[in-house]
């Protein structure tokens, strides 16, 4: 990685405020449902400990649209944390203000303070200068370790590193661009990308990036439909943006003239409406029946995909087959969860929707990688800029 990361500053007896991204679902009784996104930061913020720093963690929760609201709050994450670190863990009733400075003056070396919810405040994602300035106040060195809101130049992430003297890359912030930008730049060959997902619109950026790299692009979920539409065929009710229809007749074009394998799915699981109880039955790609919706991928489809996966040394996945949140329509990304966690390759996931699939598929622990970030690895894979990420000191200044 081109960025100077935490263990290339001096952390000893410094304010290292770490910027974490705890993000983390709950419950309607507000329990942590998984906690997957703290024990990410961990690596980052025991080496803070080790290093005798005196460590300040903020994050944002949910979106509390720029006020207090107690059912955003990180008292959560702070018992949480006080389990994980097995350290009594301070936490503050707010980001800034007195009791934020006086509490971070009271610190020693190896204590660690957790802040309320950034986003109680409107000027965290305003990226305000002067709360940017207030938590700069707090802190001799910035880590960024929240990958999930890299893609966004918010106060905490972008604005706070123009106030603060040194700012650097955590470990999980490390570790997401090495896999996700490294791997696209230099990969063990085949190397094939997986999308899936509702729209083309999401993705596009994606295949547009990528359509010069891999040597196979396997196209499922409902934007396949309107690639399938893109060379004339009827797909009846499924989901079709017409305003993409020339630009996947385009990206087919473009991606077979540079002898790039396209795999489009031949079969489908189709209903004869979004109805749970709906009517549902197994058709061709030709023969999707007017009025009926393609909610899977088919089994031809599946075998086919699976086979183009096998010989692959490096994958990158992101968006589902189908509709997977249905039973009746999950079969499809089970089974490419299956393939993907069992062939012989790198294998990367990209997050939110992907994520959950492979964990219900139960193959998270043979997946090489899963990305903690949706948006921001959707940027990257489209090979764009991170503000988070750009705004750190570049490797070469050290
Ligand atoms: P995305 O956020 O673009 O990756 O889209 C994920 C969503 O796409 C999931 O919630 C899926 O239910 C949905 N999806 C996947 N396939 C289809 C389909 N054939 N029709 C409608 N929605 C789909």
């Amino acid at each position: 990685m081109d960025k100077m990361t935490i263990e290339n500053v001096e952390l000893k007896g410094k304010r290292v405020f770490i910027r974490a991204d705890f993000n983390v679902p709950l419950d309607e009784n507000g329990n942590i449902t998984d906690d997957g996104r703290i024990r990410s930061t961990l690596p980052t913020i025991n080496y803070a400990i080790d290093e005798g720093a005196k460590v300040i963690l903020a994050s944002h929760l949910g979106r509390p649209k720029g006020k207090p609201n107690a059912k955003y709050s990180l008292a959560p994450i702070a018992k949480r944390l006080n389990r994980l670190l097995n350290n009594g863990v301070k936490f503050t009733k707010d980001c800034i203000g007195p009791e934020v400075q006086h509490t971070v003056q009271g610190m020693r070396p190896g204590d660690v303070l957790l802040l309320e919810n950034l986003r109680f405040h409107a000027e965290e994602e305003k990226n305000d200068e002067g709360f940017a300035k207030a938590l700069a106040s707090l802190a001799d060195v910035f880590v960024n370790d929240a990958f999930g809101t890299a893609h966004r130049a918010h106060a905490s992430t972008y604005g706070i590193t123009k106030h603060v003297k040194q700012s650097v890359a955590g470990f999980l912030m490390k570790k997401e661009v090495t896999y996700l930008q490294e791997t696209v730049a230099n990969p063990v060959r085949p190397f094939v990308a997986i999308l899936g997902g509702a729209k083309v619109s999401g993705k596009i950026g994606v295949i547009e990036n990528l359509k010069d790299k891999v040597d196979k692009v396997i196209v499922g979920g409902g934007m396949a439909f309107s690639f399938i539409k893109s060379r004339g065929e009827e797909v009846g009710n499924s989901l079709v943006e017409e305003e993409m229809i020339e630009t996947a007749h385009r990206i087919r074009m473009s991606v077979r003239e540079r002898g790039v394998k396209f795999y489009l799915p031949i079969d489908f699981v189709v209903a004869e409406s979004m109805d749970p109880g709906a009517e549902t039955k197994i058709v061709t790609s030709q023969e999707i029946p007017k009025g009926w919706v393609g909610l899977d991928i088919g089994p031809a489809t599946t075998r086919l995909f699976t086979e183009a996966i096998q010989d692959a040394k490096t994958i990158i996945w992101n968006g589902p087959m189908g509709m997977f949140e249905m039973d009746a329509y999950s079969r499809g990304t089970f089974a490419i969860a299956r393939a993907v966690a069992d062939a012989y390759a790198l294998t990367i996931v990209g997050g939110g929707d992907t994520d959950v699939a492979v964990h219900r598929a139960g193959v998270s622990d043979s997946i090489s990688f899963i990305s903690t970030g949706g948006g921001a690895s959707l940027q990257l894979l489209e090979g764009k800029e991170l503000p988070g990420l750009s705004a750190l000191m570049d490797a070469k200044e050290s």
